[in-house]
């Protein structure tokens, strides 16, 4: 077992994830310390074969980087060098991005996604807002086709648990749908799962809506239920599918009460702005019986 290396202060993104990469690393160094005491080989799950590390950055390229709408690129990657292994992720974790660049280094959070399509032949993409000034997200989606670039995880709290729940409630906002394609994907691959999820979907407009042809085709699935709610409409001739559920107005915490009771057997997943995030969790508190059925990402 070799001795983790410390992380360094710009590793972290200073987003208060939960665990955060210095826990992963207080987590290794006394493991690494039993090992030395007891000279015995440590049961390490951290370590088992994945393609990228929690420990160290692993080198990406870039294989592709297009527009998914005005407002989000699609970035996919692959690490090309050879014998590498497959990167595997839980539903709901996220991987840190290293920036260094005209002598500032900072880390930032992504939620990885299935690389598209076979032919694009990537680890993994991600899904990047443009944000009007901001450091990373600009980089990023001006990132071209062989770029390399640093990246470690994965991390996260969440386990999905088939059967532990009877509805899953999502609440997402714009890239915070990432986690929940992951999330629902997985449930309804699995035919013993019997979770049901209904998905709240908060897009800026029409052009914007990610995944949009995944949800519409998961909607003939007996157990999801999605409403999606746009803050303004840009386009004039925007047409819905049929009985697509796409909603031209904002969602209201009042939708949510159709859903009541709430019990036991229901979790609530919120993803996505930090006010977003608080409003709807602040909501739920008081409806909720069991506050760690709550998990915001
Ligand atoms: C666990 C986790 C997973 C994430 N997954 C994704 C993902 O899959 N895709 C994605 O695009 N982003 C994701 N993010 C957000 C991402 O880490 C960055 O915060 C984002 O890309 C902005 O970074 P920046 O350096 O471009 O912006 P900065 O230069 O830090 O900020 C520039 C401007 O953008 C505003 N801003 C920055 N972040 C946000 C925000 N989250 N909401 C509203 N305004 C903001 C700031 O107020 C500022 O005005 C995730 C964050 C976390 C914690």
């Amino acid at each position: 077992m070799e001795k983790p290396v410390e992380p360094a202060k710009e590793d972290c993104c200073n987003s208060g994830c939960n665990p955060c990469i210095f826990d992963i690393y207080e987590r290794q160094l006394t493991k690494y310390k039993k090992h030395l005491e007891s000279g015995q080989s440590v049961n390490d799950n951290i370590l088992q074969k994945n393609g990228i590390s929690q420990l160290k950055y692993t080198i990406f390229n870039v294989v592709k980087n297009l527009p998914a709408c005005h407002l989000h690129n699609c970035i996919t990657f692959k690490n090309v060098s050879e014998g590498s292994n497959k990167v595997w992720w839980k539903p709901g974790d996220h991987f840190l991005y290293k920036f260094n660049e005209d002598n500032i280094a900072c880390t930032r959070a992504y939620t990885p996604i299935e690389a598209k399509n076979e032919q694009t032949e990537g680890d993994f993409s991600i899904i990047v807002k443009k944000y009007e000034h901001g450091l990373v997200s600009t980089h990023l989606c001006n990132l071209n086709e062989g770029d390399t670039t640093l990246w470690r995880g994965p991390y996260g709290h969440y386990e999905h648990e088939p059967n532990k729940f009877n509805r899953i409630i999502m609440i997402a906002q714009g890239t915070g749908i990432s986690p929940f394609i992951t999330i629902i994907n997985k449930i309804l691959n699995n035919e013993d799962d019997m979770t049901k999820i209904i998905l709240f979907y908060c897009c800026k407009c029409d052009n914007s809506i990610l995944f949009r042809d995944e949800l519409y085709a998961y909607k003939s699935y007996w157990n999801f239920k999605y409403n999606i709610y746009l803050s303004s409409t840009s386009t004039t001739n925007f047409v819905c599918r049929y009985q697509e559920p796409i909603n031209k107005h904002k969602l209201m915490i009042e939708y949510l009460y159709n859903l009541k009771p709430f019990v036991k057997s229901d979790q609530i997943l919120i993803c996505g702005a930090p006010i977003f995030n608080e409003s709807y969790k602040t909501y739920l508190k008081s409806e909720v019986p069991d506050i760690d059925n709550i998990v915001l990402f």
